[in-house]
């Protein structure tokens, strides 16, 4: 069996080093046939020359793909699914926050059977505000998804072969992993981990903003349940005018017309106007989505790929194209074999060998 540890890295210069030796330390011990694929999410420091450097120094298990900009940590996972070929793969973070110590663990659970081996971290070291909204969020966010999300459930996992080629299967563009992840189902099994705090400085990688837009994609990728909410909230709404209606008539046949009434119109006018803008606002984002995936452009730039066997740092310009992921393209193929030069512009995913 062959593993593949997938690591998206972006700026981290200061760690990958010293990820890449404890890595390689814990699957030595483990006795398994692996390969490192490090993708390069368009780092401004020197990863870039970090992750060449360590693929002249391990030339037989290490490869990278550099993208042409930052196209976020969804995109870098996706095209090192791609560029993956062992038979399980794990996803990993290159901060050391995903201790390699616990592939062993993943692997065990594997080998009983399981496609998808996933880590649950107990957030302790989130900082107290961050991880009190994140919790909040997953418990409102489970009351609206059709597939659920867990709270500490990360990326930290190991998918099966199967499981791989299920996932490179979705030709989604707007691509939100954790619910990806529990779409494709298989037989999936949580063990928790202690959390460790982030190494190589600078906090985490994820800005606020990135943050909420992840939370939105979180709400409305997998379902179109607060579709229905506007439905429902129109027709409480209906009810409601309906029964005031009758209620002034009533009091305008008993106790005569008064004219009175300007607070409750002001009222009433600006609550429906704001609440149609909100479900203008939703109603456009579900249409932006779709503008997105009509678009259909590539998830990711490639502007270099290191393989194994190659000459260092051979450029391939390349994209990542959402279409035609064949699903178990580079399975089982001969590692050592690789290229990865390419005077053209060759989708990415056709890169292997
Ligand atoms: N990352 C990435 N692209 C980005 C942001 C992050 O490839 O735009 C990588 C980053 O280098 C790290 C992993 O994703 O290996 C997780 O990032 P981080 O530790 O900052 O996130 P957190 O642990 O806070 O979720
Ligand atoms: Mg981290």
């Amino acid at each position: 069996m062959r593993l593949s540890v997938v690591v998206p890295c972006y700026n981290e210069e200061a760690v990958i080093d010293r990820f890449d030796q404890q890595l390689r330390a814990s699957l030595d011990r483990l006795g398994v046939g692996y390969e490192l694929c490090y993708v390069d999410d368009g780092s401004a420091d020197n990863t870039l020359t970090r992750l060449r450097a360590l693929r002249v120094e391990h030339p037989a298990n290490t490869r990278y793909l550099s993208f042409s900009r930052n196209f976020g940590k969804e995109a870098a996972m996706l095209a090192g699914l791609r560029a993956a070929r062992g038979d399980a793969v794990v996803l990993m973070d290159a901060d050391l926050q995903h201790r390699p110590e616990l592939i062993g663990r993943m692997l065990e659970l594997h080998r009983q059977g399981h496609d998808q081996v996933v880590a649950k971290r107990d957030r302790s070291c989130d900082k107290a505000v961050r991880g009190l909204l994140s919790r909040l969020y997953y418990r409102a966010v489970n009351r609206w998804v059709d597939v659920p999300l867990a709270s500490g459930v990360g990326d930290f996992r190991l998918l099966s072969r199967a499981a791989v080629d299920a996932l490179l299967a979705l030709p989604e563009s707007n691509r939100f992993s954790k619910g990806l992840f529990s779409w494709i189902g298989f037989d999936t099994v949580t063990f928790d981990c202690r959390d460790a705090e982030r190494e190589g400085g600078g906090g985490s990688r994820w800005r606020f903003r990135s943050l909420l837009d992840y939370g939105m994609d979180g709400l409305i990728s997998f379902n179109n349940r607060p579709l229905r909410l506007a439905i429902h909230t129109g027709l409480a709404l209906a009810a409601l005018a309906g029964a005031y209606a009758a209620w002034v008539v009533v009091t305008a046949l008993t106790g005569g017309v008064s004219v009175p009434g300007y607070v409750t119109l002001v009222a009433i006018i600006a609550g429906l106007g704001g609440l149609q803008m909100l479900m203008l606002g939703l109603i456009g984002e579900y249409i932006g989505r779709i503008y997105y995936e009509t678009k259909r452009r590539p998830h990711y730039l490639v502007k270099e790929t290191g393989e194994v066997g190659a000459a260092p740092g051979t450029a391939a310009p390349g994209s990542g194209t959402g279409r035609g992921a064949d699903p178990g393209t580079g399975a089982g193929t001969d590692p050592g074999t690789g290229t990865g030069a390419g005077p053209a512009a060759v989708p990415a995913e056709d890169l292997e060998p």
